[in-house]
C-alpha cells in the first residue's frame, strides 16, 4: 500500500510550495522510493489549457497530452519522472466525472452532494494516481492557501484519507510564511498560527511545517512555533531562499527532514544519494562561462509564463558549465505601436545578446515583432531556437524575406494571406490524442542524417511533446527547400514538418514541438544545450 503525502499552504500563496513538494519528492527519490506526485487544484477550468499565462504562469504538457498547471513541471524536473493526466486533479475534473456518473445514473438515486459524492471522488482520483505509477508515496499537493472557500472539498478529502489509512501512511506537511517585519525585521510567527488554527478547524494537524523565511530562525522562533502549533520542534523547518532551486532539496535533506519524514511514515530510512545533484548545484553556482540568451515572447512580464523555457536554459547551461542569463524581450517593442511609438531595432536590442529564442504562443499581438527580430537574427548569424509558434514565425520570414512570398502568413493571423505557409490541416484533428483540434502530447519526429537536429540528439526517432493546432504548408515545403530552408526533422508519415534549420548559419534551428517539457537538470534538452554552446562560441567570437 502507497503511504501518502500531503502538502497544503498557509498565509499567503506564491512562496514556493511547489518547489517543496518537489524537494520533498526528490528527498524520497534519493532514497529509492517511487514517488508519485499529484497537484490539486482548486479552479473549476477542467485543466489549465484554457487558462491566461499571464495569470496562472505556463500550461505544462505531459507525455499524454494533458494540459496542466506548471507545478507539475517542477515534479518532473525534480523527480525526473514523467507525470500524466493522473497527476493533474482539478475541482473542474472531479465536478465533471461526478456530473456525468450521476447522468448515468450510478448514485442510484441518491442526492448528490459535496460529502460524500465529491470528496469520494477526489479520493479515488488521488488513489488511482498512485497505483497508476506503482508509487511507494503519493506526494499531493493542494493549490491555494488554507481558508480558500475553493479548497475545502479538497482538505476534507485529505482529512478522511488519514482516516481511513491510518496516521502511518498519511502525513500533512503545511508550507507556511514566516515574515519579518519593522524597523528591527522581527520575524513573526503569527500569521502561521492562524493558518494552522484555520487547518484545524477542518480537522487537519499539521505533522510538518515548512516555514519559508527570509531570514534564519533562531531556536525561541521554532520552539515557540512548535509550541503554538502543537508540531515537535524538529518537525519545525527553516526553509531560506536558496540561491537556486534546485538547492533546496539539498537544504531540506540537511535539516533532517528526509529521515524524519521516513520515520513517521515507518519508511525503512536509506542512505541517500546525492552525488549528481550536489554537482549540478555546484555547476550552477560555480560556472566556467557566462551567456545572454534573449527570450522573445509576449508574456515576459510575468516569469512564470515561460517557466519550463528558463529552466530548460538554466539546464542547458549545468551541462555546457555556464550561467545562462536571460533577457526578456516582449515582441511588440519590434513594432510601431498605435501610439506611434517606433519600433525598436533589433540590433540595439539584442546588442550584448548572445542567443536568442523565440517562444511559443497564441493569437497575432507581437508576431510581426517576432518576424523583424528573426530577420535580424539570420542574418547577423545569432544563435537561435524557434519553439513552435517560433517554428512558425522561422518559416513565415524565410518565406517573405527570402523566398519573396510577399504578405505569407499563418492562417491563424489572417486569412487573406496571398501565401498560407502556415495552415491547419482539419483532419489532423482526428489524430489527437483528445479529439480537441490541438495537437496535444508526446509524438515521434524522424531526423534526417547529417543535420544539426540529428547531431544534437545523436539518434532519431525521438519523442516531443507538442500543444499547437497549426502546421507548415505542405504546399511550400518545396519553395522553402529550393531556397536553402532544411526540414530536418517530420513525423513518421512525413506529412507534418518537425524541425527546420538554415544550414547557412551557426546555429538557425526551430522545432513544432515543446522541448523544453522534457528538459531535466541532469538531462538537458538537445536544442537548447546545442543554443547554449553556440551562444559561449558567440560570445567568445565577439570578444575575439
Ligand atoms: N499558435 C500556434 C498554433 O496553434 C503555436 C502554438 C504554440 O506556440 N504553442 O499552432
Amino acid at each position: 500500500m502507497a503511504k501518502y503525502i500531503f502538502v497544503t499552504g498557509g498565509v499567503v500563496s506564491s512562496i514556493g510550495k511547489g518547489i517543496s513538494s518537489a524537494s520533498l519528492g526528490r528527498i524520497l527519490r534519493n532514497r529509492g522510493y517511487t514517488v508519485a506526485p499529484v497537484k490539486l487544484d482548486p479552479y473549476i477550468n477542467v485543466d489549465a489549457g484554457t487558462m491566461n499565462p499571464f495569470q496562472h504562469g505556463e500550461v505544462f504538457v505531459t507525455d499524454d497530452g494533458a494540459e496542466t498547471d506548471l507545478d507539475l513541471g517542477h515534479y518532473e524536473r525534480f523527480l525526473d519522472v514523467s507525470c500524466s493526466t493522473a497527476s493533474s486533479i482539478t475541482t473542474g475534473k472531479v465536478y465533471r466525472n461526478v456530473i456525468e456518473k450521476e447522468r448515468r445514473g450510478d448514485y442510484l438515486g441518491a442526492t448528490v452532494q459535496v460529502i460524500p459524492h465529491v470528496t469520494n471522488e477526489i479520493k479515488r482520483l488521488v488513489v488511482d494516481a498512485g497505483k497508476q505509477q506503482e508509487a511507494d508515496v503519493v506526494l499531493a499537493e493542494v493549490g491555494g492557501t488554507v481558508g480558500d472557500i475553493e479548497s475545502l472539498p479538497f482538505l476534507e478529502a485529505i482529512r478522511q484519507i488519514r482516516k481511513d489509512f491510518g496516521r502511518e501512511n498519511t502525513i500533512f506537511v503545511h508550507v507556511t510564511l514566516v515574515p519579518s517585519v519593522g524597523p528591527w525585521g522581527e520575524i513573526k510567527t503569527k500569521p502561521t498560527q492562524h493558518s494552522v488554527i484555520n487547518l484545524r478547524e477542518i480537522g487537519i494537524s499539521p505533522d510538518i511545517l515548512v516555514c519559508r523565511t527570509e531570514s534564519p530562525m533562531p531556536d525561541d522562533v521554532k520552539e515557540k512555533i512548535s509550541m503554538f502549533c502543537d508540531v515537535p520542534k524538529e518537525a519545525v523547518v527553516e526553509s531560506l531562499t536558496a540561491d537556486t532551486i534546485y538547492e533546496v532539496p539539498l537544504m531540506y535533506e540537511e535539516l533532517g527532514l528526509g529521515d524524519y519524514v521516513c520515520n513517521l511514515l515507518n519508511l525503512e530510512s536509506r542512505e541517500p544519494d546525492w552525488a549528481e545533484w550536489k554537482g549540478i548545484v555546484n555547476t550552477i553556482k560555480n560556472p566556467n562561462h557566462t551567456c545572454r540568451i534573449a527570450v522573445v515572447g509576449k508574456y515576459t512580464s510575468n516569469g512564470d509564463a515561460y517557466k519550463s523555457i528558463s529552466e530548460a536554459l538554466v539546464h542547458a547551461g549545468i551541462s555546457n558549465n555556464c550561467k545562462v542569463d536571460i533577457e526578456w524581450i516582449e515582441s511588440d517593442v519590434f513594432e510601431e505601436n498605435s501610439n506611434g511609438d517606433k519600433a525598436a531595432s533589433p540590433e540595439e536590442v539584442f546588442k550584448g545578446v548572445h542567443g536568442v529564442v523565440i517562444a511559443p504562443g497564441f493569437g497575432e499581438r507581437g508576431v510581426e515583432g517576432k518576424i523583424n527580430a528573426l530577420t535580424y537574427v539570420r542574418e547577423n548569424n545569432i544563435p537561435f531556437l524557434g519553439i513552435c509558434l517560433g517554428l512558425q514565425m522561422a518559416v513565415i520570414e524565410f518565406a517573405r524575406n527570402v523566398c519573396q512570398l510577399e504578405g505569407a502568413s499563418s492562417e491563424e493571423f489572417s486569412n487573406k494571406t496571398p501565401y498560407p505557409v502556415i495552415h491547419f490541416i482539419p483532419d489532423q484533428a482526428s489524430h489527437t490524442h483528445k479529439g480537441g483540434t490541438m495537437r496535444l502530447g508526446s509524438y515521434p519526429c524522424h531526423l534526417s542524417d547529417n543535420t544539426l537536429a540529428h547531431k544534437l540528439y545523436g539518434t532519431s526517432p525521438i519523442e516531443e511533446r507538442h500543444r499547437h493546432r497549426y502546421e507548415v504548408n505542405n504546399d511550400f515545403r518545396e519553395v522553402l527547400i529550393k531556397h536553402g530552408m532544411l526540414v530536418s526533422g517530420v513525423s513518421p508519415d512525413y506529412r507534418l514538418v518537425e524541425m527546420v534549420e538554415v544550414p547557412d548559419h551557426p546555429f538557425y534551428i526551430a522545432t513544432q514541438a515543446h522541448p523544453e517539457f522534457k528538459s531535466r537538470p541532469n538531462r538537458p534538452s538537445p536544442l537548447f544545450f546545442g543554443l547554449v554552446k553556440a551562444a559561449i562560441a558567440h560570445r567568445a567570437h565577439l570578444l575575439a
